[in-house]
């Protein structure tokens, strides 16, 4: 018997490429991780593994605390060029 009754719209790479996209933001997957990118900031949503058990909504809902959470503790993002640098 198959179970019918949950029928949810988990997220495949592709999938989730596209969400971010929508959003202005591209794709990276670093070491299994899965990274949204605009310009040279870069902020981490989830684990690679947790596509398959998210939906788009959860997705979304993993970029907003990434970027609330990036604006909390480092206030105006540094450039990452300059952050570099500045650690010699
Ligand atoms: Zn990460």
């Amino acid at each position: 018997m198959q179970d019918a009754v949950e029928e949810q719209c988990f997220l495949t790479d592709i999938a989730a490429r596209a969400v971010l996209k929508e959003q202005g933001y591209d794709m990276m997957c670093p070491f299994g991780h899965i990274h949204a990118m605009q310009g040279n900031q870069q902020w981490h949503l989830c684990m690679r593994d947790a596509l398959a058990t998210m939906d788009a909504t959860h997705l979304l809902a993993c970029l907003e605390d990434a970027l609330c959470f990036s604006e909390k503790i480092h206030g105006p993002l540094l450039p990452l060029v300059e952050t570099l640098s500045a650690r010699g």
